[in-house]
């Protein structure tokens, strides 16, 4: 298995090769700036006293402060988190948002918890962090298996610490107590319109067919809009099976199945298959949305699509995304492709700070607005060196991050 971490540092030292930024910038980049571990201790519903492990890893504040989410996950390790730290410096930097770069990320199946045990691990969690997060220093979102409900005990644990309200030091919250309208959906919009100006520029029209690895937050928002929009979407993959159907899944029906029976199944009306099967079927476009190195060296060579967008952090290996490339294949990144979910996280801050909200389509404007500007950027970057559409997006990325230390005199 590939480790996140080693794929992370290979894609930095591959923009080095072009970029040549001064080595010192370079080699510092490479490392976080602070890692903790912490005992989350959960008083569990038979009375005895469980130990998760936790994570906050701070990889960059040069351009503001950390800023990512926190993952409830039973696959998540030490080097996941300093990866996906990493991967953040460069998201909010390509979307040129004043943030860093932060992830936080807790061992635990959420499925074997009772509700209350998910609160008291929530609040647990944050009292862990609690001296190192802030709206100034980190801040903190939901990641895989962790939503806005969880945040709103997080914010819940964290102002009653501090003694006073501060709805700034956490983001992606329930509306009532600070979120911002279009948040929820926010990483599968921004990829939506990053989707649409790729797909414009190879030619793919909107009856293109698209697979979608992954029916949760992102996959799941996605499908619905590719669906919408006219799209054909033909196979979608949960954790457990792939339906697909050649002229195109009813989307708003598998979506109210999987809501209904909690899986795929059961679907009607498509066939049934395993679940990497999603990845290799005949498509234009693929969109991982899942985890990390669902794309690997093992079977880069049997995917069909033209475009690849990613909503998964991390869907790629470089090996796999070397193989990819030599096919021709046109990779769009997750640092660009999944950054609509940290853009919107950026303008809740905003309006925490204003005390003032926005309305749907006000949000929704500036999100397109952003993703568009920086598809651009990155697509010239990638032009101006010849190379993927990745290290396009690590030349701007890296570029940025390394002005904000240079003009720091951090070197
Ligand atoms: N977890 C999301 C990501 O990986 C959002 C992070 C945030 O809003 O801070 O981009």
């Amino acid at each position: 298995m590939n480790n996140p971490l080693e794929s992370a540092r290979q894609q930095l030292a591959n923009i080095q090769t072009i970029l040549k930024i001064d080595p010192n910038i370079f080699e510092r980049l490479l490392y976080p700036d602070r890692m903790i571990e912490v005992a989350v201790p959960v008083k569990m519903d038979d009375g005895t006293t469980k130990i998760f492990i936790g994570y906050r890893c701070q990889h960059n504040n040069a351009r503001g402060p950390y800023k990512g989410g926190i993952r409830f996950h039973p696959g998540v390790t030490r080097e996941e988190v300093m990866a996906l730290s990493m991967w953040m410096t460069w998201k909010t930097a390509v979307v040129d948002i004043p943030l860093g770069g932060g992830k936080g990320g807790v061992i635990v199946d959420v499925k074997q918890l009772s509700q209350r045990e998910l609160e008291a691990l929530s609040r647990s969690y944050m009292q862990a962090i609690f001296p190192l997060v802030g709206k100034n220093q980190d801040v903190p979102a939901p990641d895989v298996s962790t939503d806005a409900r969880i945040m709103g005990y997080m914010l819940d644990e964290y102002e009653s610490l501090l003694g006073e309200r501060a709805p700034g030091v956490i983001t992606g919250k329930p509306l009532s107590i600070g979120g911002s309208l279009g948040r929820g959906y926010a990483t599968a919009q921004g990829a939506f319109y990053i989707l649409e100006r790729a797909a414009e520029k190879l030619h793919l029209g909107k009856e293109a067919s698209v697979l979608i690895q992954g029916f949760g937050n992102g996959g799941g928002h996605l499908a619905r809009m590719l669906h919408k929009a006219g799209y054909k979407v033909v196979a979608i993959a949960d954790s457990k099976t792939t339906v697909y159907r050649s002229e195109g899944l009813d989307v708003v029906e598998v979506d109210e199945h999987k809501r209904m029976t909690g899986d795929l199944k059961t679907c009607e009306g498509c066939e049934k298959l395993p679940i990497d099967a999603v990845l290799s079927l005949p498509a234009d476009i693929l969109v991982p949305a899942a985890l990390e190195n669902a794309i690997h060296a093992g079977n880069a060579d049997t995917v069909q699509a033209k475009l690849i967008v990613e909503i998964a952090n991390g869907p790629t290996t470089p090996e796999a995304e070397e193989m990819l490339l030599k096919k021709g294949i046109t990779v769009v990144p997750d640092i660009l492709a999944n950054a609509g979910g940290v853009a919107v996280s950026y303008f809740e801050q905003v309006q925490n700070a204003m005390n003032y909200s926005w309305t749907e389509a006000e949000v929704n404007v500036k999100l397109k607005e952003k993703m568009e500007t920086a598809f651009e950027a990155v697509w010239g970057e990638k032009e101006r060196y010849t190379t993927s559409v990745r290290m396009g997006a690590y030349a701007l990325a890296v570029r940025r991050v390394a002005q904000a230390m240079q003009d720091r005199g951090r070197m």
